[in-house]
């Protein structure tokens, strides 16, 4: 680490919260890194300062036309007491793919893994010790230019937040209702689809009351166009194991390559068991499904890990994968796999774990 960053001192360091009460991003920790971007200097000024509100314009670009990106990804606490990311590159890398999008301009790779790696050595207090937990890292990037013009804008904000999370799970797995949406679509070919910004999001919002209502935790998209071909879920990648094979959807511009889904595809790879990416209908997973082919389908992402699928409701069919909770379950192995790597516990065959020293 040799970047220079400017240091700012808090005055008063918060109290962290009791590990049960952490939920997932309600507390942030006490500092955060902040760089900006102006035509003259390009991006300068890196900085760690307390977290603190921001002053900006009314007219700041990001709140009229949504040019932002955002990432997420976790250190963790081992047992032995290392502070470990796992695969932040992958993070970093994403977000310019993203940032090239949204006609942001590109982030310096090094001094922004560098400036991740910074700013949780200096708040490893914050990550928390309990089972299933970790500190979630968001960085992003807003366009604060005041203009009301439409056209990328000359200046932004690139920051770091922290925040403490709790487990997802309590002991086990425990396997979400999906609704396989076909009116609403997330994303199109040639939109945004495969980045991570904001309006993804809010663009999603709708879908997702709609499935509370329909009494399911989250909504599975099918492609804009056809309204037939799976996508994804509301944050993250989607599986089945179909037959003895694992398929996932192939990454076609409108899915969000998660970090998570390359790491189990990996990993499946590195066991041997058949997988493979490809298109897949929902038309193929119902007949799948009745043949008895339809072996279990879960979900992939940095906040939950793996997550089972319980229930896949489609139309008035409700498909039901007992399966899904079965200690042998391919989605178990993995979650297993990847949460031993992740903490330290097991192993790191394929070598994604960086350690903050
Ligand atoms: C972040 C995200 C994912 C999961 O990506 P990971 O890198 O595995 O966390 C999946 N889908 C969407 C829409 C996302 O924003």
């Amino acid at each position: 680490m040799n970047q220079v960053i400017e240091f700012v001192k808090a005055d008063v360091k918060k109290e962290k919260p009791a590990v049960e009460s952490l939920g997932f991003g309600k507390h942030f920790t006490d500092y955060m890194f902040v760089m900006d971007y102006n035509e003259e200097e390009g991006w300068h000024q890196p900085r760690i300062t307390p977290y603190a509100p921001l002053v900006l314009e009314p007219a700041a670009m990001v709140f009229h036309y949504s040019q932002s990106v955002f990432e997420g990804l976790k250190a963790y606490r081992a047992k032995d007491g290392r502070v470990l990311l796992f695969r932040p590159e992958k993070n970093v890398a994403r977000m310019n793919v993203s940032c090239a999008r949204l006609s942001i301009p590109q982030i310096d790779e090094t001094i922004v893994l560098d400036a991740i790696k910074q700013l949780v050595e200096l708040e490893k207090d914050w990550i928390p010790d309990g089972e299933g937990t970790s500190l979630y890292i968001r960085p992003f990037i807003i366009a604060t230019e005041p203009s009301l013009g439409v056209h990328p804008a000359h200046e932004y904000k690139f920051m770091i937040i922290l925040s403490p999370v709790g487990s997802y799970y309590g002991d086990q797995l425990k396997p979400v209702r999906i609704y396989v949406e076909d009116e609403y679509v997330r994303a199109v070919p040639g939109g945004v689809g495969f980045t991570k910004t904001g309006g993804n999001y809010a663009a999603s919002l709708k879908a997702q009351e709609k499935a509370e209502e329909l009494g399911y935790d989250q909504v599975l998209w099918l492609d804009g166009v056809e309204r037939k071909y799976i996508e994804e879920v509301g944050s993250m990648n989607i599986f089945f194991k179909i037959n003895g094979e694992v398929v996932t959807p192939k990454l076609n511009g409108s899915i969000l390559g998660g970090v998570t889904r390359d790491s189990v595809i990996e990993l499946l790879k590195y066991w041997n068991v058949p997988v493979k990416e490809t298109k897949i209908s929902i038309d193929e997973i119902y007949n799948a499904y009745k043949n008895g082919q339809l072996e279990e389908v879960f979900g992939t992402g940095t906040a939950a890990v793996i997550s089972p699928v319980g229930e896949l409701g489609w139309k008035d069919v409700a498909m039901q994968l007992p399966h899904a909770e079965a200690p042998d379950s391919i989605a178990n192995r993995l979650y297993d796999a990847l949460t031993g790597i992740q903490l330290g516990k097991t192993e790191d065959p394929l070598n994604w774990t960086v350690e903050i020293k």
